[in-house]
C-alpha cells in the first residue's frame, strides 16, 4: 500500500503542526526561523522585537556569538559520556553557580550542585532531596497559591493552581498551599509533617507578583524555628533577571535549596539544584540521576553564559533597563500601573484601554505589530526583554504597544 506524503512546501506550517504535534500548546500563531540580539525574524522575513525571551530564557539575546562559539567548539570536542565520568564544563558551572548563589548572603561554606535538564526536573530533584534529608513522615511541602513550579506530577502538585490539578488526580500527596505574601497563613498550615517550604521570590506565571521582603524574612524565620528547609524556585527569576543575582537576595536571606533553569543555557536546556553542603549530603550514590543532566554541550553553553553574565553585570543591566522600561510603560495612556522587579515586569492595562479585549488579545495584536510579549493575567502583559536590550529598542517596543493600545481603546474608530 502506498501512502501519499504531501509535499510540505504546499502545506501551511500551522496545518502541519496541528496534524503532527499534540494539542497541549494550541496551534502557535507563527513560525520563527532566526534571531539576533533582541530581534526575531519569521518565515516571511518579518522582523519582531522579542520582549519575552522565550519566557525569560534568552537573557543574552538570540544567537549570542560567544555562546554560539562555545557550543560549536564543544560539539566538535565531546558531546556526551554520561555522569559515570567527570566532564570539565559542568565542574566550572557548578563552582560558579555556587559562588553566585552565596554572593552577598554571608554564607561562607560552599554548597553543592546537581544538574538537571529543565526547571520542572530541578524542582522535582529539590523535592526528592528535601524528602531524603528529613526522612519518612516529614515529607510535607507548603507552597503558595498562584505559584508555578512545573508540570511533572510532583511539581504540578506543588503548583498552587488547583484547577490545573483536577484532570491529573490523584497527584503525589503531601502538598498544601497558603496565601501569597502572608506569613501567618503559612504558619497556620504547618504541622510536624512539613519538611519544606517552596517559594518563588516573584511569582512569574502567577502574574508577576513580587514577594514582600518582610514575607521572605518571616518565612526564613519560621523555617529556622521549626527546622524546615526553604527551597527557593529561582527558575524564572534567577541569574540577574530581578536586578539581583537571585530574587531571594533582595530580602537578604539565605536559602537551603535553590533551583535554576531558564536563563542558564540562554536557550540550551539545562537546569540545576543548589543546596547547602549539609542538605546536599542527603543524596548518596543511586538516590537520583539523569542521563543527560549536566552533559558537556549544555554545560559548555551554561559556562559561557555565566561568564558573559558576570562580565556585563546582568543584575545591574536588569535594574537600569528595567527602570527605563518602567518609565516608558507608565507613560502609555492604556497602562494603569507597572509591577515587577528588574527586567521581569507586568503592565496592568486599564479597562477602558482593553475595551472588551483580553490581555491575550492585546499580546496577539502586539505580535502582529512586531512585538513579542505575553499575557500573564486576563488584564496584564508580561515584559522580559534581554539584558542586552538597547534604549532605542525599549522605546521602539513600547511605541508598538502604545499603538496597539490606542487602536483598540474605547473612543477610537479602529
Ligand atoms: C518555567 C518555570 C518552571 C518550570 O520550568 P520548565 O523548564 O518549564 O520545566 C518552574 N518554576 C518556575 C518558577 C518557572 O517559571
Amino acid at each position: 500500500m502506498t501512502v501519499a506524503t504531501p509535499d510540505p512546501k504546499f502545506r501551511d506550517s500551522r496545518e502541519r503542526w496541528a496534524d503532527a504535534l499534540m494539542g497541549n500548546y494550541g496551534v502557535p500563531p507563527l513560525t520563527f526561523v532566526r534571531g539576533s540580539g533582541t530581534e526575531l525574524f519569521d518565515d516571511t522575513g518579518k522582523r519582531y522585537l522579542d520582549f519575552l525571551c522565550g519566557l525569560a530564557v534568552t537573557g543574552l539575546g538570540h544567537a549570542h556569538p560567544r555562546v554560539a562559539a562555545a557550543l560549536t567548539e564543544q560539539a566538535s570536542t565531546l558531546l556526551h559520556v554520561s555522569n559515570l565520568f567527570v566532564t570539565e564544563p559542568q565542574l566550572e558551572v557548578a563552582e560558579r553557580l555556587d559562588a553566585l548563589v552565596r554572593s552577598g548572603t554571608g554564607q561562607a561554606t560552599p554548597g553543592r550542585v546537581l544538574f538537571q535538564n529543565s526547571g520542572a526536573e530541578a524542582n522535582e530533584a529539590a523535592l526528592k532531596l528535601a524528602r531524603k534529608y528529613h526522612g519518612r513522615g516529614r515529607h510535607g511541602v507548603v507552597a503558595a497559591f498562584r505559584s508555578f513550579h512545573g508540570r511533572t506530577l510532583a511539581t504540578l502538585a506543588a503548583t498552587g493552581q488547583p484547577e490545573k490539578h483536577e484532570p491529573f488526580q490523584p497527584l503525589p500527596e503531601g502538598f498544601r498551599h497558603a496565601a501569597w505574601n502572608d506569613v501567618a497563613a503559612f504558619e497556620a498550615v504547618l504541622d510536624p509533617s512539613v519538611g519544606a517550604i517552596l517559594l518563588e521570590p516573584l511569582q512569574g506565571e502567577g502574574g508577576v507578583n513580587p514577594a514582600d521582603v518582610d514575607f521572605l524574612r518571616g518565612i526564613r524565620r519560621l523555617c529556622d524555628e521549626r527546622g524546615i528547609l526553604l527551597i527557593m524556585d529561582e527558575i524564572q527569576t534567577g541569574l540577574g533577571r530581578t536586578g539581583e543575582w537571585f530574587g531571594f537576595h533582595h530580602a537578604g536571606i539565605t536559602a537551603d535549596i535553590v533551583t535554576v533553569a531558564k536563563a542558564l543555557g540562554n536557550g540550551v536546556p539545562i537546569g540545576a539544584v543548589w543546596a547547602t553542603a549539609d542538605v546536599a549530603s542527603a543524596f548518596g550514590p543511586g538516590d537520583h540521576g539523569s542521563t543527560f543532566a549536566g552533559q558537556p554541550l549544555a554545560a559548555a553553553a551554561a559556562r559561557e553564559v555565566l561568564q558573559v553574565m558576570v562580565e556585563i553585570d546582568v543584575p545591574l543591566l536588569a535594574r537600569e533597563r528595567g527602570a527605563e522600561l518602567t518609565v516608558l510603560l507608565e507613560a502609555v495612556p492604556g497602562v494603569a500601573d507597572v509591577r515587577g522587579l528588574g527586567l521581569l515586569l507586568a503592565a496592568e492595562l486599564r479597562p477602558e484601554a482593553l475595551n472588551g479585549r483580553t490581555a491575550a488579545e492585546v499580546a496577539r495584536a502586539c505580535l502582529e505589530a512586531g512585538l513579542v510579549v505575553n499575557a500573564v493575567t486576563p488584564t496584564a502583559l508580561r515584559l522580559a526583554p534581554p539584558f542586552t536590550v538597547s534604549g532605542e529598542e525599549l522605546v521602539e517596543g513600547v511605541e508598538i504597544l502604545a499603538g496597539v493600545m490606542a487602536a483598540g481603546s474605547a473612543g477610537e474608530d479602529s
